[in-house]
């Protein structure tokens, strides 16, 4: 048996005798176990690995969130608690996930622009952490704690003056709906100071997605900087420094894996340079698809075979409803593949190159195009890698009445017995 430990750019599953493996089954053993397609299948102890490495990493003072939008399937929010300090929700919706958990609600913190009245008070009843992303809800929230005659836990969510993106550290802020211009924070502080609420800290998330760990460092050090100039408006000592992600993972050819050990010095240093900002607070990053996308698999079977105008078509019955982002319709300004394999055919054999379709009546619910494949034929499957985070929650799966793909989430303990 030979085990090859990836296929670039796999970075969760090992391949054996050319079948990808999850949790030691083939996609034709967990397909058969699940009884149906598409799926999802994510991957516990491969969340538990990229945890763990992490914490072995980074400084033991830095605690890791977990942001539910990546990924609220809930059996992998509950397992994901046993590992994380602490969870950020942006919705009611999500606020009840995270209660049904085993985190400590004081634990949890809330972001998000619009928050509803209803949302703040689910959130003030159970000492939730708001990120205020304005005056006016921090007023919302003045009153609703007083109704209630409880005291709102509250950090101001900062619209640095900085901004992380895929393409670079780029300075100079820019106008948007999430938080407060780093510039009217001295303000927000000082009503904070008048209202009865309790000042916990600072919120600063400056980007999403990025590969590049010296980006990355100079938006951290550019964050300890913004709250050393905020802190003498600080109307009570800081206690919570949330200080972002930003963390990203390779999904695209050319894409490599994110070096982590620069961005872990990078974090010591600044621990030791700001001792005084920091010290007796606990510094928080907040990571949703760094810590889940590469341990999910979609997986879909092919329908019909076609050529068209000298063009060979896989229709799969799986598509944009389930995995908009791997449609090229989340975001992406030019469509590139995501990592699409033939689960059984990963390297050896012939191969062919194939576009593959989606079921659905519009010409966007692609998965792959001109991609390279090992040979496909209809009733085998195809798999769709780095797919556990921004996936079937984000896609319009009302669109043309499908079902729902199925959700498998493997646990810890189980799947640790059965490889
Ligand atoms: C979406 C979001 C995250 C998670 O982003 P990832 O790219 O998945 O790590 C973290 N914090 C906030 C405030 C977010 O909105």
């Amino acid at each position: 048996m030979s085990e090859k430990p990836r296929h670039p750019p796999v970075t969760q599953f090992p391949v054996r005798d050319d079948h990808l493996m999850i949790a030691g089954r083939t996609v034709h053993e967990l397909a058969d176990e699940i009884g149906s397609t598409p799926f999802f299948v994510y991957d516990g102890p491969a969340i538990a690995k990229r945890v763990n490495q992490l914490r072995s990493i980074l400084p033991e003072a830095i605690s890791i969130h977990y942001a539910v939008k990546a990924n609220p399937y809930p059996a992998l929010v509950k397992d994901l608690c046993n590992r994380v300090d602490g969870l950020d929700v942006a919705s009611a919706g999500e606020l009840r996930l995270a209660l049904n958990t085993s985190i400590d609600p004081t634990a949890i913190s809330f972001a998000g622009p619009g928050k509803q009245d209803h949302e703040l008070e689910l959130a003030i009843q159970n000492r939730v952490l708001l990120n205020v992303e304005s005056q006016g809800e921090l007023q919302r929230i003045a009153n609703i704690g007083e109704q209630l005659g409880i005291r709102p836990r509250v950090s101001s969510r900062i619209n640095p003056d900085f901004e992380l993106k895929s393409a670079g550290m780029k300075m100079g802020g820019r106008s948007t709906p999430f938080g407060l211009d780093s510039e009217q924070v001295p303000d927000f502080l000082a009503a904070v100071k008048d209202m009865d609420v309790e000042f916990s800290g600072l919120h600063v998330f400056n980007g999403s997605q990025n590969l590049h760990p010296d980006q990355i460092a100079a938006a951290q050090r550019a964050t300890f900087e913004l709250a050393v100039k905020l802190a003498p408006a600080f109307p009570a000592p800081m206690k919570t420094f949330n200080i972002g992600g930003g963390l990203g993972i390779p999904y695209f050819p050319g894409d490599k894996p994110l070096d982590l050990q620069p961005i872990a010095d990078n974090l010591s240093q600044l621990l030791i340079e700001y001792s005084d900002l920091v010290d007796g607070v606990e510094v928080i990053l907040e990571l949703g698809r760094y810590l889940v996308g590469e341990a999910g698999i979609y997986v879909c079977k092919i329908i019909d075979k076609k050529v068209s105008r000298g063009k060979t078509w896989l229709i799969v019955n799986g598509g944009m409803h389930h995995h908009l982002a791997a449609s090229g319709n989340l975001g992406q300004l030019i469509r590139k593949n995501y990592p699409v394999v033939n689960p059984d055919r990963i390297d050896r054999g012939p191969r062919e190159h194939v576009y593959i379709a989606g079921p659905l009546c519009t010409p966007l619910d692609i998965l792959a195009s001109n991609l390279d494949i090992g040979t496909a034929n209809p009733g085998d499957y195809i798999a769709v890698l780095q797919s556990g985070a921004y996936a079937q929650t984000a896609s319009p799966q009302a669109f043309l009445s499908h079902e729902p793909a199925i959700e498998v989430y493997l646990p810890t303990d189980s799947a640790e017995a059965t490889t």
